[in-house]
């Protein structure tokens, strides 16, 4: 029985791992379709980002549920070893905080996509587009705003 839950487990984490990376390019083309274009990954920056759009001062993680502790079906820990994967797990939930405040000190904006969400595209393209476009929608109030001010009305 044990071998069995450890044989599944670790097959388990290898999908994972695969599917994780399999979230990223889902991402980024989901990105590019809705017409934005990203910087190649950043070594400079906290975390190393997997999608970077510079002009915007806007950064978007794609985080596999496991891994990141999502508290989500998937993110649930395996009921054997908890006292090896506990930890583990809290030390990423841990790093990723700090690596999100630090990226939000240095002026981005930081959006967190989970492996997940990815189950419904509709919804989260509105989340990505709104999240993307919110500059410069706000940009736009203000100069529209602006001119208003400038022609009297
Ligand atoms: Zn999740």
């Amino acid at each position: 029985m044990d071998r069995v839950t450890k044989a599944t487990r670790s097959k388990i984490m290898a999908a994972v791992h695969t599917r994780d990376t399999g979230a990223e390019r889902t991402v980024r083309s989901l990105v590019h379709r809705l017409g934005f274009r990203y910087s190649l990954t950043r070594d400079d920056l906290p975390g190393k980002p997997d999608l970077v759009f510079v002009n915007r001062k806007k950064i978007i993680f794609v985080h596999g549920c496991f891994w990141h502790g999502h508290a989500c079906r998937y993110g649930r820990l395996p009921k054997s070893r908890r006292e090896y994967w506990e930890p583990k797990i809290a030390v990423n939930k841990a790093r990723d905080r700090r690596q999100a405040n630090a990226l939000r000190k240095a002026g981005w904006s930081v959006m967190v996509v989970w492996q997940c969400q990815l189950k419904k595209k509709g919804a989260l393209e509105g989340r990505i587009e709104g999240f993307l476009n919110g500059w410069t929608a706000h940009r736009n109030r203000l100069v529209r705003r602006c001119r208003r001010h400038v022609a009297g009305f």
